[in-house]
């Protein structure tokens, strides 16, 4: 997983309103399959990666809304494009692979909310979580 080494990640949404520079190590990644992030995604599953706040910076317009747990999720108002997420006032901050620019650059290491994988979806050779590994 050499690519976890990697300095510095650029993404954004798929309008190119918002742009986002990530720098440093991620704190984990994942892929979850949970009814938030399809819905959210309007995917099939989302794969992640969390940072601190800290190591990321954003430019451009952004609204958010709030899941039921309190959950933050910031998405460019002109395209709909999810681009990052976490809860107020913690130091975590979590993006979507799929809003990366190049691929490759980071692999999940778990997978949570495996209940909700779809059935014709293989499952990853990395630990299967039922549902939040936290929960
Ligand atoms: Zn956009
Ligand atoms: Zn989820």
């Amino acid at each position: 997983m050499g690519s976890m080494e990697t300095d510095e990640i650029t993404g954004g949404c798929a309008c190119g309103a918002v742009r986002f520079t990530m720098r440093g190590t991620p704190i984990r990644a994942g892929l979850c399959h949970c009814l938030t992030c399809r819905k959210a995604h309007a995917a099939a599953f989302n794969p992640f990666a969390v940072y601190l706040r800290a190591q990321m910076e954003v430019d451009g317009t952004l609204q958010s809304w709030r899941t039921e747990n309190g959950f933050e999720l910031f998405f460019c108002p002109t395209c709909g494009s999810r681009v990052f997420g976490g809860y107020p006032g913690d130091p975590e901050v979590e993006i979507s692979l799929g809003s990366l620019d190049e691929i490759g650059r980071i692999t999940p290491q778990y997978e949570s909310w495996v209940i909700r994988r779809e059935p014709w979806l293989a499952a990853l050779d990395v630990p299967q979580n039922q549902r939040d590994p936290s929960a």
